[in-house]
């Protein structure tokens, strides 16, 4: 069985996402959270995903 689709689960909010193929280090947002997330590894069509951190410019100093 093949799907065209992948599936992953957001890390932050662990929605379930079905997102069309990607490759690694390609990022999505999660729809639910809006986070920026980023495709770590593919296997066998499931996606694992790690929240890319948003760097905010006045942070410290
Ligand atoms: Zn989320």
């Amino acid at each position: 069985m093949s799907t065209a689709t992948l599936a992953g689960e957001c890390p932050e909010c662990e929605t379930d996402l079905t997102v069309p193929p990607m490759v690694q280090g390609e990022t999505l947002s999660c729809p639910e959270c809006m986070l920026t997330l980023r495709v770590e590894e593919i296997q066998d069509g499931r996606l694992s995903l790690q929240m890319v951190e948003v760097q905010l410019r006045d942070w410290g100093q």
